[in-house]
């Protein structure tokens, strides 16, 4: 059920949306995204929908930015609880929501719609399903500890970084290629939530010196995806006492996560954070508790 490789379209939701509500179970929820046939949003979900008895399931639509406004309006007609959105959507969704989340008005993206009656309300939960990935897999509560975020000022990097401002942090420190992206964020931060942020230009010895006052390094950067991608951090740099976290789940081992076990840095990849924010997207959609130890298997048996 939903769990095959198989790719709707937008136009698949246009009169009556037939294809999903003549599915067994019918599809009441997706994932938007181009592309999106990789995506393990729907092994997931629909291990949830399963052990919850809720009888739907989950589909992979391919929504390319241009359809992405259309195939929004066109979810309630076709009788969905809501979806998730990846890339290159997460933004783009924002000003065609009825209503957003404080937390994803701040965050400046959305990757839940829920429908409620007839109308598109956005939530982000990259940046709590972050936060609960990190209490599970240290320990520690991210409100403790002191976070160094490369690529910081990106899409996830944002969720992350307003996460942790949201959590008030000791300190939140973003290191972003584009430094100005980086310093407009931290500005942005001060400004509207009061947080500190510093923002550190992308080079050895700036890295090196505010790694001497972090406790959790996360890499939010794609570095990593692809076989044979560099660190984003240069040799020697950790120590281990570093947390460290890879927002990069590629089903393998990233140099960052090489470069951790070499130091004997305790390390973990972002398979925990899909986990979480894919167990929030159900809260929201449900309004009843995830049963995380289902989607947790679900998601081990794709990850291998
Ligand atoms: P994005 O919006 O394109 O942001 C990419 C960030 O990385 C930007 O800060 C960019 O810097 C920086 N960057 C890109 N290439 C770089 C390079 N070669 N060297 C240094 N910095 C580089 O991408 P995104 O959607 O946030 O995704 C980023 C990562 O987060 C991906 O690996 C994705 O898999 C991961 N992610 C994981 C989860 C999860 O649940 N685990 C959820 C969402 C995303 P500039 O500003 O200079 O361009």
């Amino acid at each position: 059920m939903g769990n095959s490789p198989e790719v709707y379209f937008a136009k698949d939701l246009a009169g009556g949306a037939e294809i999903f509500r003549l599915m067994t179970p019918p599809a009441r929820l997706a994932i938007f995204g181009d592309p999106v046939a990789k995506s393990a949003s729907p092994f997931i979900q629909n291990a949830a929908l399963v052990e919850t008895g809720h009888p739907y399931q989950y589909v992979r639509i391919h929504v390319p930015g241009a359809d992405l406004s259309n195939a929004l309006a066109m979810l309630p007609g076709a009788g969905f609880l809501g979806c998730n959105l990846t890339m290159p959507h997460k933004q783009a969704a924002i000003p065609m929501m009825h209503s957003i989340s404080k937390e994803a008005g701040l965050m400046g993206a959305i990757n839940t719609v829920s429908i409620r009656e007839g109308k598109l309300e956005g939530f982000n939960t990259d940046g709590p399903g972050f936060s609960a990935a990190i209490r599970e897999e240290f320990g520690v509560p991210l409100s403790a500890l002191r976070v160094l975020i490369l690529g910081g000022a990106g899409g996830a990097g944002r969720a992350i970084t307003i996460q942790c401002a949201l959590e008030k942090c000791p300190s939140i420190t973003i290191a972003n290629r584009t430094l100005e992206k980086g310093a407009s964020l931290a500005e942005e931060v001060e400004k509207q939530m009061g947080s500190k942020v510093s923002a550190i230009p992308w080079d050895p010895s700036h890295l090196a010196k505010a790694l001497g006052s972090t406790d959790l390094i996360v890499n939010a950067t794609p570095l990593g995806m692809k076989e044979g991608d560099p660190s984003p951090l240069p040799d020697d740099l950790l120590g281990k006492d570093h947390l460290v976290y890879d927002t990069v789940y590629n089903g393998g081992t990233t140099a960052l996560i090489t470069q951790a076990r070499n130091t004997k840095a305790r390390n973990a990849t972002g398979l925990s954070m899909l986990l979480h924010q894919g167990a929030k997207a159900f809260e929201i959609w449900f309004n009843e508790p995830a049963p995380l130890e289902v989607m947790r298997e679900a998601l081990k048996k794709i990850a291998g």
